[in-house]
């Protein structure tokens, strides 16, 4: 588990960065840095192998033999600090002093063939044989090793010795320790080795840090997407960055708020949806009940009187029409919803579409002594449109005039035309309270004065998708107890009917 955490694969990324880095700049330098040193070593112990060896040669050729140079060896023992071998020419130790200040003494041959001196305290290295024998052929000759003695690297260089003829008559081998190099290079590796735990120190710490600063907001959206996963679109990142994981954050806050006013949409949708479900059964439900009712009087034979049974029966219709209606407007305003009606465009006069439409309410009106009074001017000219949308439209509206008026009222039905063609249906009824009128145009909404009246509610919002499908403007003004006014404006020359 822990492998997967971010801060663990942070954390491991960082310390094998540096461990890389540093382990192998440390090598580089580690070998870089004896290289330099031994090189440098090697150079001035050859300088110094060849300058022994010029004092040599100049000493044997004006001594013949190996003579009276005793202090001399001391003092190049002590400026060599290293052992110094005076060779013959076949390679046999003549002189040989302790080195390095050891107080080894330093011996002298007698002449050339003879043992060195007793003084000499150790045997030759091996690899100063493999240097002699490259001396003694006339080459100098360099050689690396590691010293059980001294428990250290070793250099030994070896150098002839030549006569003003250019005859090797012995060779100068020069042994030391590498002990300064090989102490500095511990010194420098323990260095490296603190700054490389230190740098590990820090790599740890900028892992776990970054790891804070990446993995909080990141568990922060997590719980927010959880949140919004168990429907809560209220939850928030709290995120306030600028890079990549703030976008990040504020796109989910901006889901979220989406989410959320999604949500709301659906719920209000799906509230409209109950409200239409519970008010079409509420619709339904009174004239089933009068129709059931007056069924089961009549079967059970409760009623004899023919008068009576015709009654009966004529409410019975009346109530089964209502249900035809209710059920054909609930179809028509499901088709107006849904945009699938198709328009029979054509050139409408409107006018006498208007006095047609009177003609056939008057029926109506006069049932309740009702006068239709018409002001239609007769220059209006032909609109396109669909003449029995415009019909089903003025139905609707002076239905309504009529409906909702007293007895003895005028209902005056107009038309002009100005910049667009104006029909005004107003009448002197009960009138609209004005905190009422927003609500009009809902499904099933009726005033609280006509709850009784037998309409269903849905004629005005047919009528004002009618109006939208006309491309026309429809405006309802209305004052309690004085009278309602209805202005439908249409353009002229409106092409743009679908
Ligand atoms: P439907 O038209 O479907 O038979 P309805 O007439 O009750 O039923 P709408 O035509 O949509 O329904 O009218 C909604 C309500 O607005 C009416 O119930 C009535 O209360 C009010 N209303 C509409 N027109 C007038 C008017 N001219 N005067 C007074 N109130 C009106
Ligand atoms: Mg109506």
């Amino acid at each position: 588990m822990i492998r997967k955490r971010i801060a663990f694969q942070l954390t491991t990324g960082f310390v094998l960065i540096v461990l890389v880095s540093m382990l192998t700049l440390g090598l580089i330098f580690v070998q870089v840095f004896r290289q330099y040193a031994f090189e440098s070593r090697q150079q001035t112990m050859l300088e110094r192998a060849r300058s022994i060896s010029q004092v040599v040669s100049e000493n044997m050729q004006s001594n013949g033999q190996m003579r009276g140079f005793g202090g001399l060896m001391r003092f190049l023992d002590t400026m060599a600090e290293a052992r110094v071998w005076i060779m013959d020419k076949q390679g046999n130790p003549l002189i040989l002093t302790g080195g390095m200040g050891m107080g080894m003494g330093m011996g002298m041959g007698a002449g050339s063939g003879q043992q060195a001196h007793s003084f000499y305290s150790g045997p030759l290295p091996a690899e100063a044989k493999n240097v002699i024998n490259d001396v003694v052929s006339g080459k100098e000759s360099i050689s690396q090793s590691f010293s059980d003695v001294y428990q250290e690297a070793t250099l030994t260089v070896g150098v002839p010795i030549m006569d003003s003829n250019k005859n090797i008559i012995g060779s100068v081998l020069l042994h030391t320790p590498v002990n300064g190099i090989t102490g500095a290079l511990y010194k420098t590796i323990s260095i490296l080795l603190i700054s490389l735990l230190i740098a590990l120190a820090i790599a740890i710490g900028l892992g776990v840090f970054y790891s804070i600063i990446f993995t909080r907001p990141l568990k922060a959206m997590n719980n927010a997407a959880l949140e919004m996963a168990h429907g809560n679109y209220g939850a928030r990142t709290g995120i306030n960055r600028q890079d990549e994981i703030g976008q990040l954050g504020s796109s989910l806050d901006y889901l979220a708020s989406e989410l959320a006013g999604a949500m709301e949409k659906i719920n209000q949708l799906e509230q409209v949806r109950r409200d239409f479900v519970a008010n079409v059964s509420h619709e339904f439900r009174t004239p089933l009940t009068v129709i059931r009712g007056s069924l089961e009087a009549l079967s059970d034979g409760t009623i004899q009187n023919p008068s009576d049974i015709e009654s009966y029966y004529k409410r019975m219709l009346s109530e089964t029409r209502s249900l035809e209606r209710l059920v054909s407007d609930l179809v028509e305003l499901s088709r107006l919803q849904s945009g699938k009606i198709t328009l029979n465009i054509e050139p409408v006069h409107i006018p006498s579409l208007l006095f047609d439409v009177a003609k056939s309410m008057q029926s109506i009106a006069d049932k309740k002594k009702i006068l239709l009074d018409c002001h239609i001017s007769e220059d209006i000219p032909p609109i396109s449109g669909d003449y029995d949308r415009f019909r089903q439209l003025f139905v609707i509206f002076i239905d309504n005039a009529i409906k909702y008026s007293p007895e003895n009222s005028v209902v005056t039905i107009h038309a002009d035309k100005k910049n667009t063609l104006n029909v005004i249906i107003q009448d002197q009824g009960y009138g609209i309270a004005q905190e009422e009128l927003p609500y009009i145009w809902d499904r099933f909404y009726k005033t609280d004065k006509s709850r009784k009246s037998s309409g269903t509610g849905l004629g005005l919002a047919i009528a004002r998708h009618l109006v939208q499908l006309l491309n026309g403007q429809v405006s309802l003004d209305s004052q309690i107890g004085k009278g309602t006014t209805v202005t439908i404006a249409f353009p002229f020359g409106s092409s743009s009917i679908a």
